[in-house]
C-alpha cells in the first residue's frame, strides 16, 4: 500500500488510535484458534468512539481495503484472524456500559466483556444470561457477531434470545441503528437478527441494547459420574424429556484428567464421565428436580451421583468444566471443533467421535454443552511431527462430516470463521449458499469486511 493512503488513514483518526508498528499489531494477528494462515494488516484502528469506526470504514471502502473486526479474540474458528493488506479495526476500548433499569436492558459499546456486562446488572439485581465459558474474557461485541452460546443456553437460550437492538458501521461507512428498548418490535424485516451471527461480514457492531432478566435463583447442583460418554450423554437425553434444567455439562476422561493435570481441581481422573446438572427452579421444585435427574442419570448406568445446594462446591466442578480448553492448551496443539446434533443423537455423536479419534489414533477430548446437543471434540496433536499433523487435519474434517451425517451443525456458536468454511456448503447446500451469498453481496458488494470468513 502506497504510504500517502495509510497516512490518510493515519491522520484522519486522533495520535495512537492507528497503530502501524508490526510488534504493536502483532498481538491482533489471531485469535485462540491459533490460525497459522493468519495475515499481516497494514494498521489496526484501535477505535475509541463509533465515529471513529465509520472514518476507518469510509477510508477502507474507498481505498478496497479488507476490514477484520475484532472483539477480544477469544474466537475458535479464526473469524478475527488478521488479513494481509487489511486493517483490523478492535474494539477492545469502546466499554461503556449503562443500565436501564425500569426498560430492564443494558446499552453497551461492544468492547465491554460479558463479565463487565453482568456485573453492572447485577448491581440492579438483575442478570445478562448468556454466559460462554469465555465469559471473563470475551467481549459483547464478539458475542452477537459469532451468537455465542454457554452453559445456562440449556434453559434461557444464546445470545440472540437478548439483543433487542443495535448500531451497525455499514461497509460503506453509513451507522445504522436497528431495534432499541422495546420489547416488541415488527416493524420491517427483522434485519437486527441477521446481523447478529454473521461474524463481522456484514456491518461492524458499535452498540448493542440488550434485554436483562431477574438475578437468577440460588441454584441445585447435581454430580454424576459415568463409566463411558455414551452412558453420560443417555442420561442427558432422558433429563432433557423430563426436567427444564438450568445446565446440562459433560466432560470425558481425557478433559478431567487435563484439568487436574493444568490446575487440580479434586475431580476423579479414573472416571469416564462427568456431568453436572444444575436446577435453579425455587425450592421445593428444585429438590424435585434433582431427584428427577438422579435417577434419570442411575437409569442410564451412572456409578455415583451427589447433589448440594453449596455454591462453592458446584462453582469448583462449574470451573473445572469452563477451563477445559486452557488446560488442554498446555497438552499440544489443538484444533477446536463445535459441533452439534438434535439431543437425541447426542450419543451417537460421541460414539462417533470416539470412532474417529481410534481410527486416527489421534486424542480428542470431549466437553460438551450437553442439554444443547452442543459439543466441543477438541483434537490434540503434535505440530511437529507431521504424520500427527494430518491425522489432526483429517480427524477435522471427518467430525464436521459426522455432524453434517447425523442431521447436525458444523457449529453450534463458535462460527463458521475461516477454520469451518470448508464444510459449510456440505450443512447449508447451493441454494441456502448462494442467499448467502446474495445476503453478502448485497451489503458489502466490494467484499471489505472480514474477507474470508464464513464464505
Ligand atoms: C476458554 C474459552 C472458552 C470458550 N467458551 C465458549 C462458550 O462456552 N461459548 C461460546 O459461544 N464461545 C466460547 N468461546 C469462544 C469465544 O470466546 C466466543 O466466540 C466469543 O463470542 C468471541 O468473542 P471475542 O470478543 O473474543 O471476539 P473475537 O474473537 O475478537 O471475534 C469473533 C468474531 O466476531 C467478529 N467481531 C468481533 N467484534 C465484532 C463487532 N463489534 N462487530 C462485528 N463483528 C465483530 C470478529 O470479526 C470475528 O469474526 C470460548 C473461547 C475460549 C478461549
Amino acid at each position: 500500500m502506497h504510504v500517502d493512503v495509510l497516512a490518510e488513514l493515519v491522520n484522519s483518526l486522533p495520535p495512537g488510535v492507528v497503530v502501524t508498528s508490526p510488534d504493536a499489531m502483532d498481538k491482533y494477528r489471531e485469535d485462540f484458534a491459533r490460525d497459522g494462515s493468519a495475515g499481516k494488516p497494514v494498521a489496526v484502528v484501535r477505535a475509541e468512539t463509533a465515529d471513529q469506526v465509520q472514518q476507518a470504514v469510509r477510508w477502507a471502502a474507498a481505498h478496497r481495503v479488507p476490514v477484520v473486526p475484532r472483539g477480544a479474540g477469544t474466537g475458535l474458528s479464526g473469524g478475527s484472524s488478521a488479513v494481509d493488506g487489511g486493517i483490523t479495526i478492535s474494539l477492545e476500548r469502546m466499554r461503556h456500559i449503562e443500565i436501564d433499569p425500569a426498560c430492564q436492558v443494558a446499552i453497551v459499546e461492544p468492547g465491554a466483556l460479558n463479565a463487565e456486562v453482568k456485573e453492572a446488572a447485577g448491581e440492579h439485581g438483575l442478570w445478562y444470561p448468556p454466559d460462554p465459558s469465555s465469559f471473563e474474557i470475551c467481549s459483547i461485541g464478539g458475542n452477537l457477531a459469532t451468537n455465542a452460546g454457554g452453559l445456562c443456553c440449556v434453559k434461557y437460550g444464546v445470545t440472540v434470545d437478548y439483543v433487542l437492538g443495535m448500531d451497525v458501521v455499514l461497509a460503506d461507512g453509513r451507522l445504522v441503528t436497528l431495534g432499541g428498548k422495546q420489547i416488541k418490535d415488527v416493524a420491517g424485516l427483522s434485519l437486527l437478527k441477521l446481523f447478529v451471527g454473521s461474524e463481522g461480514t456484514l456491518g461492524i457492531i458499535t452498540r448493542a441494547t440488550l434485554r436483562l432478566i431477574p438475578a437468577q435463583a440460588a441454584r441445585a447442583t447435581l454430580v454424576a459420574s459415568f463409566p463411558t460418554m455414551t452412558a453420560a450423554s443417555s442420561a442427558v437425553v432422558a433429563i432433557r424429556g423430563r426436567v427444564r434444567a438450568s445446565m446440562l455439562e459433560l466432560m470425558d476422561n481425557a478433559s478431567i484428567n487435563a484439568v487436574e493435570d493444568w490446575r487440580p481441581h479434586g475431580l476423579d481422573r479414573a472416571i469416564g464421565a462427568l456431568l453436572i446438572a444444575q436446577s435453579d427452579a425455587p425450592e421445593p421444585a428444585s429438590e424435585a428436580e434433582i431427584e428427577i435427574m438422579r435417577r434419570c442419570c442411575e437409569d442410564a448406568g451412572s456409578d455415583e451421583a451427589f447433589s448440594t445446594t453449596d455454591p462453592e462446591t458446584a462453582a469448583m466442578f462449574v470451573a473445572a468444566r469452563r477451563n477445559a480448553f486452557l488446560a488442554l492448551e498446555h497438552r499440544g496443539s489443538l484444533l477446536f471443533e463445535d459441533v452439534g446434533v438434535p439431543v437425541p443423537l447426542l450419543p451417537k455423536l460421541v460414539e462417533g467421535v470416539a470412532a474417529i479419534a481410534a481410527r486416527h489414533q489421534i486424542e480428542i477430548p470431549v466437553v460438551a454443552h450437553a442439554g444443547d446437543g452442543n459439543t466441543h471434540p477438541i483434537i490434540v496433536y503434535d505440530a511437529a511431527d507431521g504424520g500427527a499433523q494430518l491425522r489432526a487435519r483429517q480427524a477435522f474434517d471427518e467430525l464436521l462430516d459426522l455432524a453434517i451425517e447425523l442431521g447436525g451443525t458444523i457449529t453450534g456458536e463458535h462460527g463458521v470463521g475461516r477454520a469451518k468454511k470448508r464444510a459449510l456448503p456440505d450443512q447449508l447446500g447451493p441454494d441456502v449458499m448462494d442467499l448467502t451469498r446474495r445476503v453478502k453481496l448485497a451489503l458489502d458488494p466490494d467484499g471489505i469486511l472480514n474477507p474470508g470468513a464464513i464464505l
